[in-house]
């Protein structure tokens, strides 16, 4: 139940508000200085050097759209599957995608075949598009056109056909920034199995506006800031916070493919790279790297670390090797669009004040804390649930109205399931989380899925996944296992039996016995007994 009105505390950010062009779809909004911005540098392959300016990547992402359409049949309300890595043809497909009035469902290529074909039918997409060496993993999907990037692979549309196609003549399509959806990533959520995020133009666009829009921009990306994209596009943290965003702001970014400290430590070096966004483990390994100190990284003016907390000590430690960076920090889940808070880039400071802060809540959007039991709004420097409310926020989820409307309420709040407050100075600090959710490494390991697959086994007869805490990944997935009468089943054989279905980062690295799941009368998990459990040291003897 919602509290009366005016005992509700809403956290609005201390910049004003500003005006977003909300009515323009994503790509003329990320391209809407295309004409003073033509010869400047967009995109670098960091492998080869090779260059795209903005005036390559409108015409490139033209022909990509035409070819798309011409010869894929990709029309407004269709979806593609981006199954790459980073690469200049994720954007160019990205872009493409938007021009048609199409969704672009991103998944991991590293994914299994299953994982792939699970999004691919849910998603509704009839054209995947990967690396020859994934080709393997999609081939034979039903109702799927593959398209091949890099070397043609058999039975497959070559990508450099499709950019070859005449992009002059492409019609626009005619797109309802509102409704239309652009991207369509897979999160949990705050329970159960991934769902499709419906995120429209609109709401991208609002969203890359709250951070490099305006005057005084929470994440301050300049037209001469050079920006490494190591991490993942097809997440969207680096899909919105580093391709949309630097392109809005007119950046050029370095695109690497897979992450290895020393050629990043050479990226840096060679581009001059002025911002470094990362995850935490690649902070870790960054800061404890002793090549760190024999390159040149006084380029570097800002470090940004988002989809976890980063402890005091790693700051401190990151401070040292790079004295002159700002270190900030975002929070942000891809159902909220995703970006809800960050640091302010205009901060002097080279460290923000107090370690474990997420920056403040983006311009243009309202964000109170609830006590999870009641629903009432809570004070400043009371931990609750974290609710946020503005146009970034996702549509829904896709083909689900139920799992939409337990988590974005009738005044569109939505429900985070993360626990934090909100200091005297606005800043927010996250301390734990309600939701299932686990997150390895940054990513997402969703326990639903993880459990219907144990409980599948013949010699499991009831479980629960959760996460252990651990200092390089932040949290890896464990379960606790009851087995079925009489099954001599080990740890090891489970782990295999998972390990064989699921993508590296969702494998389970510890099981636990036990005679049974602690459940609540409603049936469901009591998943904060069993984390307990797990804090207080259990083990299996
Ligand atoms: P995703 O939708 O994959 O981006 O995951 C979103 C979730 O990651 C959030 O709801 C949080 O639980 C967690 N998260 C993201 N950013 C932070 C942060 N800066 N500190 C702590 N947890 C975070």
């Amino acid at each position: 139940t919602e509290p009366p009105a005016e005992t509700t505390t809403v956290f609005r950010s201390t910049l004003p508000d500003i005006a977003i062009p909300d009515h323009l779809p994503l790509h003329d909004y990320v391209l809407e200085r295309l004409t003073e911005r033509r010869d400047r540098a967009c995109l670098i392959d960091g492998a080869t050097g090779e260059t795209l300016t903005f005036g390559d990547v409108d015409r490139l992402s033209r022909r990509v759209a035409a070819g798309m359409r011409a010869t894929l049949g990709v029309r407004s309300g269709g979806t593609v599957m981006l199954l790459l890595p980073n690469s200049v043809e994720f954007a160019l497909a990205f872009i493409a995608c938007s021009r048609l009035g199409a969704a672009a469902t991103t998944a991991n290529p590293l994914h299994t075949p299953p994982e792939i074909a699970k999004q691919a039918a849910a998603s509704g997409a009839t054209v995947v598009i990967t690396e020859p060496a994934f080709v393997g993993k999609v081939r034979g999907l039903a109702g799927v056109t593959v398209v091949a990037t890099g070397d043609s692979a058999e039975g497959c549309v070559s990508f450099s056909d499709l950019a070859s196609a005449d992009g002059s003549a492409l019609s626009e399509a005619a797109i309802d920034v509102a409704n239309d959806v652009v991207a369509l990533p897979y999160s949990s959520g705050t329970t159960g199995l991934p769902k499709g995020v419906m995120l429209s133009h609109r709401g991208l666009v609002t969203s890359v506006a709250q951070l490099v829009d305006g005057d005084n921009p929470n994440l301050h990306f300049r037209e001469d800031d050079v920006v490494l994209c190591v991490l993942p596009m097809f997440h969207v943290y680096s899909l919105h916070s580093i391709l949309l965003c630097g392109m809005r702001a007119g950046a050029a970014l370095v695109i690497m493919k897979r992450f290895d400290t020393l050629r990043m430590f050479e990226l840096v070096k060679r581009h001059r790279i002025t911002i470094v966004p990362l995850v935490l483990p690649i902070a870790v390994e960054m800061a404890k790297s002793d090549a760190i100190d024999s390159h040149d990284l006084s380029s570097v003016r800002m470090v940004i670390s988002g989809a976890a907390p980063m402890g005091k000590e790693l700051q401190d430690m990151l401070h040292a090797k790079l004295p002159r960076a700002v270190l900030g920090q975002g929070y942000g889940m891809t159902e909220a669009g995703p970006v809800l808070s960050m640091c302010m880039a205009f901060a002097k400071e080279p460290l923000p004040v107090k370690s474990g802060a997420c920056g403040t809540v983006v311009r243009n959007a309202e964000l109170k804390i609830i006590d999870p039991e009641t629903g009432l709004s809570l004070p400043r420097n009371q931990p609750g649930e974290i609710c946020i409310r503005g146009k970034q926020l996702m549509k829904g989820y896709l083909n689900n109205p139920e799992a939409t409307a337990n988590t974005i309420d009738s005044e569109g709040w939505l429900h985070t399931g993360d626990i934090g407050y909100v200091d005297d100075d606005d800043e927010i600090f996250i301390v734990d989380r309600l939701k299932e959710l686990i997150k390895y490494k940054g990513f997402q390991v969703a326990p639903a899925e993880l459990e219907a697959m144990l409980i599948a086994h013949p010699s499991i007869a009831a479980a629960a996944a959760v996460p252990l805490k651990d200092d390089s990944c932040g949290e890896i997935p464990v379960a606790f296992v009851v087995t079925s009468g009489g099954s001599e089943i080990t740890e090891d054989e489970i782990k295999q039996y998972v390990a064989k279905q699921v993508v590296f980062y969702k494998r389970l690295h510890k099981i636990f016995f036990v005679e049974a799941i602690p459940k609540a009368p409603s049936g469901k998990i009591l998943r904060k007994d069993l984390r307990a459990k797990l804090a207080s040291g259990f083990s299996n003897g």
